[in-house]
């Protein structure tokens, strides 16, 4: 039963059945216009035929039949009388044309004519047979005559029925069997044309079924669906429905098996991409910690220097006190002096050692909070006046104004200010000229932090280079090339932004902050 399912079968086959249907619907109606034709044809020239025949009626009711002796010639002995047989054959022959007619399907009133002429020509053979009787017992003469009138009267009403019958059939005498074909032939090619238009049309019908509903319509659909598959990850989980077992069915299921494979694809490719984030993650954190550990490392080389000269300057003062303790009677003033500048000193390398302590811890997690500009600033340069000052680098700052704020990591802004500082002393402690200047602005609703040094800036090529983690020019082992990267990500987490002055004849690194961070000025 499903093999005889239209629908199930394949495009080619539906298109061939349909094909072979129409050409059979065709020839059928073909068919039928030739047997219309035929019996038309043949009607047409049963009616020919018949006046023929009518004539050699006429013909026979025409001749001179006076009295019995002329019969008996015409009948039987004058040469050029119809022998009894070719009357017969003759009366035959009329009879098969009358009959012909009667079968060649006419409508009423030519069935009525018909009808009166087989009458007339039943009287006519009754008076043949009877005459041929009388002959036979030699009847009187005057019985024979009157038979003979009747033949002559009935053979007269027959021929003139059949030619009324005929004239009428064939619209007057000059309706020839050709001209009767042709009208046959024409109504035949209406009739054919008519049927080439409804298979035609049959045709075009089917082939638009075809067209549209099994193949158009379901390519759109199936195209459509791809095309939302490439625009929209979360059509993978649609299926396409095509109840049909024909090419197209079997596009959609293929498209449906890919569909399932992209799904599973992409499923595995979002386990993959987590676990590899997750590693990244770790990783980040274990660079972060290693780019931390290399910096504590190069400012413990700076604190050494930090530290060194304050100490060398206690030394000096302890000796001087020494000193003065020797003396009995000492200079109180000097004594008092030479304490405070120890004491000062002091608080210098306390100063030094809580900044270290601050700004090598883990800031991240800390709370934003309003820090004042020149405190953030201050916390950094402590970190590397010293070293800047034994090296001959001079350090310009531009104080910023005490209640110039800044919402804020603010040790992790230290950080990146004491990042840019050391990199500053690494490009330039070799030039001729040397100095590292910062500055503060207030630009209303942001605070920007420009820290400029005596190089001659970075070459274009390298601009975007140095923002990239493990980018570095130092030598092996000296720079770890994350600390652009990480105080790019530091700065852009508060909001702000941080690039190069490309303007700027020197290098100049340049942090813009919201005084307010954005999450909370959104909030
Ligand atoms: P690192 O200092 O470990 O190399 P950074 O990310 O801090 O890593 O810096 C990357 C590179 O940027 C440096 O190696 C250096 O080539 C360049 N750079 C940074 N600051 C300056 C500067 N002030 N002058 C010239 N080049 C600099």
């Amino acid at each position: 039963m499903k093999l005889l399912n239209f629908k199930n079968l394949q495009l080619k086959t539906q298109t061939f059945v349909a094909i072979t249907g129409l050409v059979l619907l065709m020839v059928t109606l073909n068919l039928g216009l030739f047997h219309l034709m035929h019996r038309s044809v043949g009607r047409l020239s049963a009616m020919v035929e018949i006046r023929v025949a009518t004539n050699d009626l006429r013909k026979m009711a025409g001749t001179p039949t006076e009295g019995l002796p002329v019969i008996i010639e015409r009948y039987g002995l004058h040469p050029d009388a119809p022998t009894r047989s070719e009357i017969g054959a003759g009366l035959e022959r009329i009879e098969t044309l009358i009959a012909r007619l009667e079968n060649s399907g006419m409508d009423g009133e030519r069935m009525v004519q018909v009808a009166l002429l087989r009458n007339m020509f039943a009287t006519y053979t009754e008076n043949f047979a009877k005459i041929e009787a009388e002959l036979k017992e030699e009847a009187d003469s005057a019985a024979i005559n009157r038979y003979v009138q009747n033949i002559k009267d009935s053979s007269a009403l027959v021929s003139e029925a059949a030619s009324d019958l005929i004239t009428t059939e064939l619209n007057a005498d000059e309706i020839t069997k050709t001209a009767l074909i042709e009208r046959a032939n024409r109504e035949g090619s209406v009739f054919l044309f008519c049927t080439l238009m409804l298979s035609g049309l049959g045709f075009i019908a089917f082939y638009t079924y075809i067209m549209r509903d099994r193949i158009l319509r379901p390519l759109d659909k199936i195209g459509r669906a791809m095309d939302r598959l490439a625009t929209d990850a979360s059509a993978m989980r649609e299926r396409i429905v095509i109840p049909h077992a024909d090419e197209i069915g079997k596009l959609a299921q293929h498209f449906n098996l890919m569909a399932d494979g992209l799904q599973r694809y992409h499923e595995r490719l979002e386990e993959l991409v987590d676990k590899r984030t997750a590693q990244l993650e770790s990783t980040r954190a274990l660079l972060a910690e290693s780019a931390k550990l290399s910096a504590l490392g190069e400012m413990a080389g700076g604190i050494a220097h930090e530290v060194n000269t304050p100490l060398a300057s206690i030394q000096l003062n302890v000796s001087i006190l020494r000193e003065l303790a020797k003396d009995p009677a000492p200079n109180m003033a000097k004594l008092t002096k030479t304490a405070d500048r120890v004491e000062q000193t002091v608080e210098r390398i306390a100063k030094i050692i809580k900044g270290l302590r601050l700004i090598s811890r883990d800031a991240g997690q800390d709370p934003f909070a309003s820090a004042p500009v020149a405190a953030v600033v201050d916390d950094a340069i402590s970190l590397c006046s010293e070293k800047l000052n034994l090296h001959g680098v001079k350090l310009r700052c531009t104080p910023a104004a005490a209640d110039l704020t800044v919402e804020c990591r603010q040790v992790e802004i230290s950080q990146v200010l004491l990042n840019l500082l050391n990199n500053a002393y690494d490009a330039i402690h070799d030039l001729p000229v040397r100095w590292v200047s910062v500055d503060a602005l207030d630009l209303g609703s942001s605070v920007q932090i420009l820290i400029t040094d005596s190089g001659p800036g970075i070459p274009p090529a390298m601009r975007k280079k140095i923002f990239q983690p493990f980018f570095t020019t130092k030598a092996l082992g000296k720079g770890t090339g994350l600390g652009l990267s990480i105080s790019k990500g530091i700065i852009e987490a508060h909001g702000g932004s941080f690039k190069i002055d490309e303007s700027c004849p020197n290098t100049r690194f340049v942090i813009q902050l919201p005084k307010v961070h954005p999450a909370r000025r959104a909030g």
